[in-house]
């Protein structure tokens, strides 16, 4: 029965964001539509039409696709995984861009750790929206700390990601995770949902820690006690 449970409460999150995708997308919609419109009456798209129209079929695409990792049955290939090659990975990816805003990763790896049981691509994804965050809060630059660390259980693993952004009030971080609950300009307000999402898959813990002006902690804890859902 639990197992049951664990399903229905998965589909009625799913429905849920499937009404808030749907409004999501009918913004970006509407405007290419009058781009349409405008073109078929007029004939006047110019190079700036299409670059709003190009970017708002890209927000359409990146919406779908934060949705589809919530919504699409999960593609299990669970296997072994070394965090520090995962997190090493993800830094290099975002290095350049990092620079670019004065941002720098400083990391800080146990060395004996053990290997955390995971779907790799999911736990990419997990840390890459993390680390998008904390650079995304920390507009004037700064360091993004990374600490990887044997957790109080056998077999755990702890990361943490700590920045010296903009953090959070109190409010704030009782809405993390809410669908479309977002600060951002263009933000769509599901990274961390997915993020919840795919840690409680892999029945670890994710924890926040805030201070408004000072800067968040994002606490994953992982463990070797995946189970298929
Ligand atoms: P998005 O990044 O699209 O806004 P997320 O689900 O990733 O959606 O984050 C939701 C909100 O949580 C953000 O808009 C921001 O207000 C807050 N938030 C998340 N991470 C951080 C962080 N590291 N520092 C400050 N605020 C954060
Ligand atoms: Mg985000």
């Amino acid at each position: 029965t639990e197992e049951v449970l664990r399903r229905s409460e998965k589909l009625s999150v799913v429905g849920q964001l499937a009404a808030g995708v749907a409004h999501e997308i009918r913004n970006p919609l509407q405007t290419l539509k009058g781009f349409v419109q405008l073109n078929k009456s007029k004939g006047t798209l110019n190079e700036g039409h299409l670059d709003i129209m190009l970017s708002e079929l890209d927000r359409i695409n990146f919406i779908v696709s934060e949705f589809l990792v919530l919504a699409k049955p999960q593609v299990t290939s669970i296997q072994p995984i070394d965090i520090r090659e995962t997190v090493n990975s993800l830094i290099v990816l975002l290095d350049s861009q990092a620079h670019l805003n004065s941002i720098e990763f400083e990391t800080a790896f146990e060395a004996e750790l053990p290997q955390v049981m995971g779907e790799p691509n999911q736990l990419k994804q997990v840390f890459l929206n993390i680390m998008k965050n904390a650079m995304e809060a920390m507009q004037d630059g700064g360091t993004i700390r990374i600490e990887i660390a044997k957790g109080d259980d056998k077999g755990q693993v702890v990361i943490r990601f700590i920045d010296q952004g903009v953090g959070m009030t109190e409010e704030e971080l009782q809405r993390i995770g809410e669908p479309f609950f977002t600060n951002k300009e263009t933000g769509t307000g599901l990274g961390l949902m997915v993020c919840q999402q795919i840690v409680a898959n892999h029945k670890g813990k994710l924890n926040f820690y805030s201070q408004l002006g000072e800067g968040t902690t994002v606490e994953v804890i992982l463990g070797s006690n995946y189970k298929e859902a």
